[in-house]
């Protein structure tokens, strides 16, 4: 038998090193096992730090900024001559920032007492790991407990097999050396529109190719048709009830074959991105007699407090039902690692923020009027346009709105949406007004700064009962 520990956790992505350093904080001898690799180096991280958030994060924000460039800076009356974009130093940059980051979390774990066990875990049962490094001979590791954290992978689809750089997933899309003149995606996922948008701000003529005929099914409709709008302008060619059936690359072309209306159309283009959705990834993550069960989804069964069948085996991150979010991740590691020190941690799934990064952004909590209105609860809807906001008109951000819907007898809060610049931030007040069980009637009290964008959330929470105060009242019928 090899080394003993309190807590094995398996990943190294989100869920799995927060839970790491949490435990180790709470005082329990603690290893994490990571086998991945990133650029010829052990990395920490997981798919978020490597080849998710973060680095598309780092594209979006060069491109927006090259965007703003090309054809916002000249309404603040700068004249950019001779623009243009070196991708090999964007690329050089994003791997810059993913490494500064990954190697962050290699620091915590020294800092905070964590091993690090770079290679393969697989969770035998019996309180027991096994450890294969990525040199040198397995080992098998004994706990008390088993965090298991090893993420999700891209999924692929036989119609359009992955072809080295030319019909790539979503990590391939984020190492393009160079602007593909025509892109073509598969999805209209949040993965498939912030790719696209970067891009398309960089010169590509984007088309994408969604199955569904509603776009973006989980936001808000009023919020959703607006991003719709927002995006066309932007050059995005999203095609609705477009399935894709076939792709074929020929001298360095794809010929995308899909179909519309239940008429076949093809698409020719230079790269393809395959952004179809991601699935729980649990290869060779357990022995045969391991005891943990998966659901029919494949995902590992859990119950609230994310423990397994098995007591003392707990499961967190995209390996378990919910959304599959690097900060639903990281929380759920931090509850079992406080689970395990014996705290009574809870986790408030109802107001996960959720955000899709193109520009503007999209973010929402809670409610949309949609699920009011399919729960039959009675609702009141205050929306307000950042075209009347000071500080969006300032900055050259008109785009955009931000929705509240609140309970109409109780006035509480029960969703927010925003899409503008920076929905992000203003979505993390909405959360922790309704954490802190808020109604309208309470943001409507409060004093925001101005010029300022939480302005609209003011409005908005104002306008929720007709009271906004800088634009016109909705004409309320008498009868
Ligand atoms: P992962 O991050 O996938 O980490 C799991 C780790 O476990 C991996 O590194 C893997 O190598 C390792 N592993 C697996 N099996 C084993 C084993 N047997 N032994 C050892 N190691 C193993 N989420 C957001 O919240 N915001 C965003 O902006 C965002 N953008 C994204 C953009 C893209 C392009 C993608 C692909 C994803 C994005 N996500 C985003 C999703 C986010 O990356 C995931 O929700 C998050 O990484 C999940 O964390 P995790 O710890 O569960 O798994
Ligand atoms: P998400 O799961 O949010 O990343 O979105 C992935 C999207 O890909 C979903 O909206 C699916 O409907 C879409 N999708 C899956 N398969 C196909 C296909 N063959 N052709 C076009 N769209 C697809």
């Amino acid at each position: 038998m090899g080394r003993t520990f309190d807590v094995v956790v398996i990943g190294g992505g989100p869920g799995g090193y927060a839970a790491a350093i949490k435990a180790a904080q709470l005082g329990l001898k603690t290893a994490c096992i990571e086998k991945r690799v990133h650029q010829s180096t052990p990395a920490l991280g997981g798919t978020c730090l490597n080849v998710g958030c973060i680095p598309s994060k780092a594209l979006l924000d060069s491109s927006h900024k090259f965007f703003e460039a090309r054809n916002d800076f000249k309404a603040h009356g700068i004249q950019v001559k001779d623009l243009s974009m070196d991708v090999a130093l964007m690329q050089q940059r994003k791997d810059k920032v993913v490494k500064q980051l990954t190697q962050g979390i290699s620091t915590l774990f020294k800092a905070n007492g964590v091993q690090w066990l770079q290679g393969i875990g697989q969770y035998l049962g019996k309180k027991t790991v096994e450890f294969r490094p990525l040199e040198g001979a397995p080992e098998t590791l004994s706990c008390e407990h088993v965090i298991l954290a090893s993420g999700s992978e891209p999924i692929s689809i036989p119609v359009a097999p992955l072809q080295e750089d030319i019909i790539v997933d979503s990590s391939g899309a984020l190492a393009f050396t160079e602007v593909p003149k025509r892109l073509g995606i598969i999805g209209a996922g949040v993965i498939g529109l912030e790719l696209g948008s970067v891009w398309a701000r960089l010169g590509s003529q984007v088309t994408i190719l969604e199955a569904m005929d509603s776009f973006l099914p989980m936001v808000d409709k009023q919020i959703g048709k607006e991003a719709a709008k927002l995006y066309r302008k932007q050059g995005l060619d999203v095609r609705l009830g477009a399935r894709v059936v076939g792709a074929q690359v020929k001298q360095g072309t794809v010929t995308v074959n899909y179909v519309e209306a239940d008429i076949e159309q093809t698409l020719e283009v230079d790269k393809l991105i395959v952004a179809v959705g991601r699935r729980p990834y649990t290869e060779n993550l357990l022995g045969s007699g391991s005891g943990v069960n998966l659901d029919e989804r494949g995902f590992i069964f859990v119950n609230a407090h994310c423990e397994t069948d098995v007591p003392g085996v707990y499961a967190v991150g995209d390996i378990v039902r919910g959304p599959m979010l690097a900060h639903k991740a990281m929380e759920e590691g931090v509850l079992v690692a406080e689970c395990i020190a014996g705290c009574k941690p809870e986790l408030n799934y109802d107001l996960i923020p959720s955000v899709i990064y193109t520009h503007p952004e999209v973010a929402w909590v809670g409610w949309s009027e949609e699920d009011a209105k399919n729960r039959g609860e009675p609702y009141k809807v205050g929306v307000f346009p950042f075209a009347a906001n000071g500080r969006a008109l300032a900055a050259h951000e008109p785009a955009g709105l931000v929705k509240i819907i609140a309970h109409k007898d109780t006035d509480r809060i029960l969703g927010m949406h925003a899409i503008s610049t920076q929905a992000t931030e203003l979505v993390m007040q909405a959360v922790v007004a309704m954490e802190f069980g808020a109604t309208a009637q309470d943001l409507q009290l409060m004093v925001f700064a101005h010029p300022a964008l939480s302005e609209a959330l003011h409005e908005a929470a104002l306008a929720v009962d007709n009271k906004a105060i800088h634009i016109a009242p909705r004409r309320v019928r008498k009868s």
